[in-house]
């Protein structure tokens, strides 16, 4: 994958990913019981590591974005972004497009699914 590429996929992981912390945080100022001290204090744990609160705050769904995208982002430091996990063959644009923290590609991802179900 060309640096061109990867610098985008990495930009729109990124955007979501601050989607989700940011999301978080409106959630934190809603909340009267929390001081806004530790909004900030979660905006940059997140950064690194995550409290048990800020990941019990999050949806399931969330959750697991988050971690994709952390994941997806550690694969395009180590220049294995856009590789298949499971068949190591490439994943289509299309699918990263829609999906940057796609670990599979649609074949693999159907596979799994039909397996868990
Ligand atoms: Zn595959």
């Amino acid at each position: 994958m060309k640096k061109k590429e990867k610098e985008f996929y990495k930009k729109k992981l990124l955007e979501r990913k601050k989607e989700i912390i940011d999301k978080l945080s409106e959630v934190y100022y809603e909340s009267k019981e929390v001081e806004p001290d530790i909004v900030q204090d979660v905006g940059d744990k997140a950064e690194s590591s995550y409290t048990k609160e800020f990941l019990l705050s999050l949806s399931d769904v969330e959750r697991k974005q988050l971690f994709l995208i952390d994941e997806a982002l550690k694969r395009i430091e180590d220049c294995q972004y856009g590789t298949c996990l499971m068949c190591n063959r490439a994943i289509a644009k299309k699918r990263l497009g829609a999906i940057p923290w796609a670990q599979y590609c649609i074949h693999c991802q159907e596979k799994a699914e039909e397996e868990s179900s």
